[in-house]
This record gives structure tokens, C-alpha cells and sequence, in this order.
């Protein structure tokens, strides 16, 4: 990647999630950046993953953080059942987003013949795939005369899986979604929705050749302490200098091109060049600007934050409500 370096000892603050490896299933394909590829990604880690028509990210959940997500391209039926027994069943088609708190039981299902891609954003760093927890892998490992008891069937437990699925298998005859019908069909309904049609929002600007579609937890409650949006830049567009005082920025470039300027303080900063398929990180408190270097294509630019309610001082507004005498010293 191109870019430029002021200062010494500046880690890199942009990843190739497109060239990271892939993990390959019959059901799909998994890339993901974390701390352990990505250093600068201490609080939040990303997972793409591209499920085949019908296959299934299994029942899980996970112990380590939240999950905040963007369909890319296709259509999905999550579930999640929250700690007190209720449930959201819904269809998620491109530009939506989902929020499940962490620790909350859910699966992703790919519906149709059009398969699904899609960005899962998770509020830590250390976060990988491989430390969710399975429903099959708990089945698979749990003691055979526990489950036989817990069940009352040693016919099902028969029937159960004998070592983790993770993701299923793919299934070219997956036809329309058969109605929802589940084992407690009485279950009750989580009050808030879970899901959210973010690219169905007004977007509102930001800066010069700029707009955001923005789901906080003011447009979207249930997302407590995740909040996103996604940012277009026209050709030469540019979101200008910035920060957050509650949040890192974790990006991902779903069209186009972008260059990422960072401050880091001490005489350091840097300026990025991204990709198509490209991550961008900014800790929580670092000035940074983003701009489209392209004069012909819109770039758009997925960005997540790993607070609910993130706030943003502009420099622009923070100079000019200063004396202009402070900021003749100052500068
Ligand atoms: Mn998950
Ligand atoms: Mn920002």
C-alpha cells in the first residue's frame, strides 16, 4: 500500500482483508482481521464471510463481544433468543445491518439461490471466529448419559451432531424460506428489533462531497454499544479532519478507493491508501480525514464504531468557536 509516514514507530493503520487467507467450507468462506494480523485493531476485529445458497452459520454465540453486522450482497434469516427466552426471527437483505448483544444465542442462514456476502464487526480486538461458541461442538463434547438425561431421548441425542458443523453444507436446492416454525412456536417476541435497514435511511452530510447513512443507538436502540453508518465520498471527496472522544473507527472500503490520514500525536502521522476490500482502524482519540482520490468513481466506505452513541469534534468547529487572538498564539 502507498502512503506516507511522518514520525517513527507509527503502526500501519490499514489491512488487506481482500489478501488476508481464506478459510474455505463447502458452506462458504471466511476471512478475518484482528489484532493478530491487524496490531493497530486493539478493540474492534472484522469478519468477512460469503455463505453458499442454504448453508447455515450455525446456532452460537460469543464470549468475548458483540456482534455488529452488513449484508454486502444477498439475503439471510438470522435468529436470536436473548437470556430471557425471547426471540427475533427476520429476513435481512443488502444494506441492512444487525446488533446482537454479546452472549446472546443466534444463527445466520443464507436464504435462496443468491447465497449471501457480508461484514461481521466485533467490539474487540482479540476477537476471532474460532472462540465463538457452537452449539454442535457443546453437543458434540457434552457427555452422552448428561445429554441423554437433559433431553429425556436417547433417540435424539442419537441423532445429534457428532463433531462441530460451524458452517453447513451447502445445499444447491435451497427453495424459498419455508414458514418459521420452531419447537416453542409460543415463544415470545423480542420487543426491540434487532435488525435494520440502514441503507434505507436519509443520509445526512458530512463534509465537502460527502454523506453518511447512520445508524446510532438513536436511529437504532437495540445496538446499544455498537454504532455504524455508510460514508460516500464523491470523486475528490473528503470528510475532513476529526476525531471521537468514546469511540475507535473500524472502516472497510465496499466501493472504490480512499485515502486515510491519521494523527497520532508526538510529530506522528500518516496517510493510508485503501482498496476495495481494504480495513481502515483509527484508535479512539486519533485526528484522522478521509478522502476519495478517485475523479471518477464514488467510493463507499463502511464504518463501524464500538460505541453506541460515538461522538465527533470537528476541527473546523473547535477553531472557530476560539478567540481569534487564542488562535493567533496558538498557530
Ligand atoms: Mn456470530
Ligand atoms: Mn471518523
Amino acid at each position: 500500500m502507498a502512503g506516507t509516514t511522518y514520525g517513527k514507530g507509527l503502526p500501519s493503520f490499514s489491512y488487506p482483508l481482500s489478501k488476508a487467507s481464506l478459510t474455505s467450507y463447502d458452506g462458504g468462506k471466511v476471512k478475518q482481521a484482528g489484532s493478530y494480523n491487524f496490531p493497530v485493531s486493539k478493540n474492534i476485529a472484522g469478519v468477512y464471510m460469503d455463505l453458499q445458497p442454504g448453508a447455515i452459520r450455525e446456532l452460537h454465540w460469543h464470549a468475548d463481544a458483540a456482534e455488529w453486522a452488513y449484508m454486502i450482497e444477498g439475503k439471510t434469516r438470522i435468529t436470536l433468543t436473548n437470556p430471557w427466552g425471547q426471540v427475533q426471527i427476520a429476513e435481512v437483505e443488502a444494506g441492512g445491518i444487525w446488533f446482537f448483544p454479546k452472549g446472546w444465542g443466534h444463527s445466520i442462514e443464507a436464504l435462496d439461490q443468491k447465497g449471501a456476502k457480508f461484514i461481521l464487526v466485533f467490539n474487540n480486538g482479540k476477537f476471532t471466529e474460532q472462540s465463538s461458541f457452537q452449539l454442535s461442538d457443546w453437543i458434540s463434547t457434552a457427555p452422552i448419559d448428561k445429554l441423554t438425561q437433559y433431553f429425556g431421548s436417547e433417540q435424539l441425542v442419537k441423532q445429534m451432531p457428532k463433531k462441530e458443523v460451524y458452517i453447513s453444507r451447502y445445499n444447491p436446492n435451497a427453495g424459498p424460506l419455508k414458514t418459521a416454525y420452531s419447537l416453542n412456536p409460543n415463544a415470545p417476541a423480542i420487543p426491540v428489533s434487532h435488525i435494520f435497514n440502514l441503507l434505507g435511511q436519509k443520509p445526512v452530510t458530512e463534509g465537502k462531497g460527502g454523506s453518511l447513512k447512520l445508524a446510532t443507538n438513536k436511529e437504532f436502540p437495540a445496538s446499544f454499544d455498537m454504532s455504524g453508518g455508510v460514508m460516500t465520498l464523491e470523486p475528490g471527496g473528503l470528510r475532513g479532519f476529526h476525531w471521537h472522544p468514546n469511540a475507535d473507527e473500524w472502516q472497510f472500503v465496499l466501493k472504490g478507493e480512499m485515502e486515510l490520514t491519521v494523527f497520532a500525536s508526538g510529530g506522528k502521522a500518516s496517510v493510508s491508501k485503501l482498496n476495495q476490500g481494504d480495513i481502515g482502524y483509527v484508535p479512539l482519540g486519533y485526528g484522522h480525514a478521509l478522502k476519495n482520490p478517485s475523479t471518477v468513481t464514488p467510493a463507499e466506505i463502511l464504518i463501524v464504531f464500538n460505541a453506541g452513541d460515538y461522538q465527533s469534534m470537528d476541527l473546523d468547529q473547535w477553531i472557530s468557536t476560539n478567540p481569534v487572538s487564542t488562535l493567533s498564539k496558538s498557530l
